[in-house]
């Protein structure tokens, strides 16, 4: 069929019936080698084009069929999993980037992202700078000429603050710059940043993607060109494999994306309005409220707003003990984008001090959005009702 809808893409993508026994779901194969008909090199380099199975960690025929359904959501050319966001984050920065390079990314990620590139590359001698990409100009001027790569996440843990994906992208085609874009908030539901001018997109797809908080996994997309060397090189020397039971149970759970990012959006929608009305609450992010300060952005990005909010209450970390004792249907724990709604309190002071390192006044934005502190809210599954009533109970 020339051009599906994304609920027919979910289903169908990647899969078909096993051409043998007729198997209408698909199978799973744990095999970790394959047997052959010939004998064949013992080096990935020896092969041309497509390999052929022959060893787990270079390719398994369930790990093909989630990188089929993952690539079909997205609208890109090809797609690679990995054992988690963070192997896919990882492998991508480190296959495209070497020592002497630098790499403009937003000051506020995910925390495993923040703390990678600042650490961990810099004893590669990988050089970066951490901006506001929602100021376009800040993005412009963070720019050298070792710059190889821009890297953003919209919207980014945990403030919810956007970035404008195709402008950013026409900033690093100017420059000849790469384009990476974390999109594990937004989903391919809500926005596919390649239609917007991205090389690359990375999801965790431990989160909306699996979407049952019961399988770590991760994956980069992109054109032909931009990741067949990271399969053969970033993942087949790495390592970072996705276990073929966990792509088994990924590709269950992307199965049903479209609609369950329609119900996450609808619970957080309703869920948002309510928590702005509350007299306990001082502030609440959500890309879908008009009081967002990018709502016109999110509008134009985001064809939905997903399920992810942030809120602000005097005495944050009193009442986040209250809540881990005390909440009866939300679970105080880390995570998101799962079934079950999940909470967690996020100390301004302390990812100021551990995570994000921002300067004077990148600190004094970040605390426009998040005052002392902030609950982030994944709103999942359950009656928005119950979650409303659970959070009215302890705020
Ligand atoms: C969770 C997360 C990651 C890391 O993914 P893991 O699967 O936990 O390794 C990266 N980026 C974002 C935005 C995330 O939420």
């Amino acid at each position: 069929m020339p051009n599906p809808g994304s609920k027919t893409r979910a289903v169908h993508g990647g899969e078909r019936p096993n051409p043998i026994t007729g198997a209408s779901a698909p199978d799973l194969v744990m095999s970790t080698t394959f047997a052959m008909d010939e004998p064949a090199g013992f080096s990935i380099n020896a092969f041309e084009g497509e390999v052929p199975y022959i060893y787990t960690r270079w390719g398994n025929p369930t790990i093909k069929m989630l990188e089929g359904k993952l690539a079909a959501l997205e609208g890109a050319e090809d797609c690679v999993a990995f054992g988690s966001g963070m192997a896919a984050t990882s492998a991508l920065l480190l296959a495209s980037l070497k020592a002497g390079d630098h790499l403009v990314i937003s000051d506020v990620n995910y925390p495993g992202t923040a703390e990678l590139v600042r650490d961990t590359l810099a004893n590669y001698r990988i050089r970066s700078t951490a901006v506001d990409t929602s100021d376009l100009g800040a993005v412009e001027s963070a720019i050298t000429p070792a710059t190889r790569m821009i890297w953003i996440e919209t919207p980014a843990n945990p403030i919810l603050r956007l970035t404008d994906i195709a402008a950013v992208s026409e900033i690093a085609k100017r420059h000849d710059l790469t384009l990476a874009v974390d999109s594990t908030f937004a989903t391919p539901i809500a926005t596919r940043p390649i239609e917007l001018g991205a090389d690359y997109v990375v999801h965790s797809l431990t989160k909306y993607i699996g979407g049952h908080g019961d399988a770590l996994g991760g994956a980069v997309l992109g054109s032909r060109d931009h990741i067949e060397p990271l399969r053969t090189h970033a993942l087949v020397y790495f390592g970072g494999v996705l276990s073929p039971f966990n792509a088994w149970l990924i590709a269950r759970g992307a199965a049903t994306l479209p609609i369950r990012m329609q119900a996450h959006e609808e619970g957080a929608r309703l869920v948002a309005a309510f928590l702005e009305d509350h007299p306990a609450v001082k502030r609440v992010n959500y890309p879908g409220l008009e009081s967002h300060p990018q709502h016109e952005l999110a509008v134009r990005q985001m064809a939905n707003c997903s399920g992810m909010l942030s809120f602000q209450v005097d005495d944050g970390a009193v009442v986040a003990k209250r809540m881990a004792e005390s909440l009866e249907v939300i679970h105080f724990a880390v995570s998101l984008g799962h079934h079950r709604s999940l909470i967690y309190w996020i100390d301004t002071d302390d990812m100021l001090a551990t995570s994000f390192k921002l300067t004077g006044t990148q600190a004094a934005r970040y605390r426009e959005f998040a005052g002392e502190g902030l609950f982030r809210l994944s709103v999942g599954l359950e009656d928005a009702t119950d979650i409303c009533a659970d959070l009215d109970r302890v705020l």
